[in-house]
């Protein structure tokens, strides 16, 4: 019960997710750059901005020309406002499609992962992971993409093209720029490490407040039993208490650090304006001071602030980093470590037709046990409705996931018609219907998302649930509960098996589909199965049930791995 649910982030997060993390990266660059482009556009539209607005002040104020006189500069002016508003905007957008191409392509590497693993090996890991990577570690990806990137970029070019700039109008306040410039980003690096440290046990912290809370409601009823419940309570409050002092911890940090850049940035542009002023009234006697005009001054008056901003941006998406490599790290191990699409199109390859399943000295194994299924050979036609008998444990669920692609036998070799499992969808049945959340039609339309009602209605009426179906207040429109609840086991089982109509799979693999059934509903099924038999596709049932076996015009004996006989 204590143990944490969340394992402790590692500090040093191995180079794998470094390196994970520059594969995305290089498969969106033209984004990227597409973002640093907008960014430098958008840099020099504000140069050009801050220019004429000091020189109509200049001409303005100094020279005595009119305010009306200046339609260049204005119109100028209005120029670089709007190139502003459109960079700005590409920027946003080349990131969000960085972003979003990275997220996807991630997404589909993860699918195509789970897809050749299959059900059979995915059943090792808990779901709620999968979903958590499936949603939360690749939307973390996010602000990496969009927004960090780029910015590590910008954070150099657009101050290094700034400084440029004030060199060229006064060299002495380029140089007070550039002695503050690095020092933000020194204590950056000094506030960030520590900050880093500390982020990753905040999310340590949360991970493992959630799993002692969830762990003591869990076994509340014991806790109450054995009079556990104030101490468990006491524990749970020392948990939160702790998270609360990382929590603060962290906040400190992360304030600190944004105050030691601001005061950085203002300090140095306070001393920047400083010598301005001073240069302007002609206290100054050093190196350019003495040329200094309203012009050059007010210049680099406003040029001072944009000179860090990029450096602030960068700080700001930091965090982004962090989450970025945390999800890496989590999302690292899973992608494919040979490309999971050579792996599929292993499977798909292209060979003549048959009228055969066939299966030759099929040997599988699970890692560290001895073999499950050995030299198992035979072979079934079109059409046939084979019964897969065999006390519990010989093998029948496995040599059915053979067939289905979901596990690579050790030695020997499957064709369905000619094909490898897996090139092509095969229905499939287990002990327990697969049902979702969501109306009758949704459950069908789970594996046939365009099928119309007539096909669903025809698909109800084969596995005989026409009437249940007409006597539902909505028809198929009748909202279900999650995993068929509102339905008899025989019902839900049926609904499964109606799914096999609406696909053309040739081959149909039952896994005991009546073994958690009272005989009622199996009677129901058995039927239903019946009609499945008479339409002419190759089945394959695994079962015990007599009735089932009477079914099937061939039966095949499984014992310990070995078809015994037929
Ligand atoms: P059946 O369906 O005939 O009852 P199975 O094919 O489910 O038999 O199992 C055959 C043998 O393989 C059993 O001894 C079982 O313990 C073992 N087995 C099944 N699945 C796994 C698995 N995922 N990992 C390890 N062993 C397994
Ligand atoms: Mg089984």
């Amino acid at each position: 019960m204590e143990k944490a649910i969340t394992e402790p982030v590692s500090r040093d997060l191995p180079n794998s997710a470094r390196l994970w993390l520059a594969r995305q990266q290089s498969t969106v660059r033209p984004f990227l750059i597409g973002v640093v482009i907008a960014g430098l556009v958008n840099a020099l539209a504000f140069i050009c901005l801050a220019g004429l607005l000091a020189t109509v002040i200049q001409r303005t104020l100094i020279d005595g020309q009119a305010l009306s006189a200046q339609s260049g500069p204005a119109i100028g002016l209005i120029v670089a406002v709007a190139v502003r508003a459109i960079s700005q905007a590409a920027q946003e957008r080349f990131g969000q499609l960085a972003s979003a191409r990275v997220r996807q392509r991630v997404r589909s590497e993860l699918l195509d992962e789970w897809a050749v693993q299959g059900p059979v090996q995915l059943a090792g890991r808990a779901s709620a992971t999968l979903a958590n990577h499936w949603v939360e570690q690749v939307e973390a990806l996010d602000g990496y993409f969009a927004r960090y990137l780029p910015q590590q970029w910008l954070a150099l070019l657009v101050p290094l093209t700034i400084l440029a700039v004030v060199f060229w109008l006064d060299w002495l306040a380029a140089l007070f720029l550039l002695i503050a410039a690095p020092l933000i980003p020194l204590f950056m690096a000094l506030i960030g490490m520590s900050a880093e440290r500390l982020s990753q046990q905040h999310v340590h912290e949360a991970g493992r407040l959630a799993g002692h809370f969830l762990d003591r409601v869990r076994s509340l009823t014991s806790l109450q039993l054995f009079g556990q419940v104030e101490q468990a309570s006491a524990g749970v409050t020392h948990a939160a208490e702790r998270y609360r002092a990382v929590t603060m911890r962290t906040l400190r940090v992360a304030f600190l650090s944004s105050a030691v850049l601001e005061f950085f940035a203002s300090v140095a542009i306070a001393v920047v304006a400083m010598y301005i002023g001073f240069g302007l009234l002609g206290y100054i006697d050093f190196g350019p001071s003495p040329q200094l005009t309203l012009f050059s001054g007010l210049f680099v008056l406003l040029l001072a602030p944009e000179f860090f901003q990029p450096l602030r941006n960068l700080a700001q998406h930091y965090h982004d980093r962090a989450a970025a490599l945390g999800a890496a790290d989590a999302l690292v191990g899973l992608s494919p470590a040979v490309d999971s699409e050579q792996t599929y199109r292993r499977v798909v390859s292209m060979s003549p037709r048959t009228d055969h399943v066939t299966v030759d000295r099929v040997k599988v194994g699970y890692s560290g046990r001895s073999a499950v299924l050995e030299d198992v050979s035979f072979s079934i036609s079109r059409g046939d409705v084979v019964a897969l008998v065999g006390p519990s444990g010989s093998g029948k669920s496995t040599l059915l996931s053979c067939l289905a692609g979901f596990i690579q036998p050790q030695a020997g070799h499957i064709t369905l018609f000619g094909q490898a499992p897996g090139a092509e969808p095969v229905a499939w049945l287990g002990q327990r219907p697969f049902l979702i959340k969501g109306s009758w039609a949704d459950n069908l339309r789970l594996i046939a998302p365009d099928a119309d009602i007539a096909a669903m209605l025809t698909a109800v009426e084969a596995v005989g649930l026409k009437d249940v179906v007409a006597a539902q207040p909505h028809g198929l429109a009748t909202p279900l509960g999650e995993g068929g609840r509102g339905l008899s086991g025989g019902q839900a089982q049926r609904l499964a098996l109606a799914r096999v109509w609406l696909i053309d799979a040739e081959l149909v693999l039952l896994d005991e589909p009546t073994a958690s059934l009272d005989p009622n509903s199996e009677a129901e099924v058995i039927e239903a199965l019946l009609a499945l038999a008479r339409s002419g596709r190759t089945i394959l049932i695994a079962t015990h049930h007599p009735a089932i076996v009477a079914i099937a015009n061939r039966t095949l004996r499984l014992h310990a791995g070995r078809l015994v006989d037929e």
